[in-house]
């Protein structure tokens, strides 16, 4: 809460009021996973997964719970998580806002974020077609892709 607050951003302050006010809670987990996944949105909920393993320092942690707190806001369904280009704008948002809550976050730039989705086992449905069509699309963030 208070490296969320610290961040100084309007997503920290925004995910701290959400926090406060018991819109969303956060589970820890001590699960050891395989891929490396910081945290868990289940659909439908309101109860996010954080797994500590993977939280690092409170400015990490607090990043991770933004990502997962955007994830919340969006609403996804598995359908809609299930469709490429849906789950890849999801994810460069989450992405954005957790960088801009954890500076010391890896993935500085929505195209290191849409490289990294590339790669990640995480994200089977984000092929390079849908990475691809989406640069295409000129949807706002795309601008700032290339
Ligand atoms: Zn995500």
């Amino acid at each position: 809460m208070r490296a969320l607050r610290q961040s100084d951003t309007v997503e920290g302050a925004a995910v701290a009021k959400l926090l406060k006010r018991g819109e969303i809670k956060i589970n820890i987990s001590d699960k050891i996973l395989l891929a490396p996944q910081g945290g868990a949105m289940p659909f439908a909920s309101n109860e996010m997964i954080i797994y500590r393993n993977y939280a690092g320092t409170p400015k990490q942690a607090a990043g991770l719970v933004a990502h997962e707190a955007e994830h919340f806001l969006q609403n996804l369904t598995p359908a809609l998580y299930a469709n490429g280009s849906s789950a890849l704008k999801a994810e460069l948002a989450a992405y954005g806002v957790q960088r801009r809550v954890d500076s010391s976050f890896f993935l500085r730039t929505d195209h290191e974020a849409l490289e990294y989705i590339l790669k990640s086992p995480l994200y089977p449905q984000v092929t390079q077609s849908v990475a691809d069509s989406l640069l295409q699309s000129g949807i706002n963030y795309t601008k700032r892709l290339r």
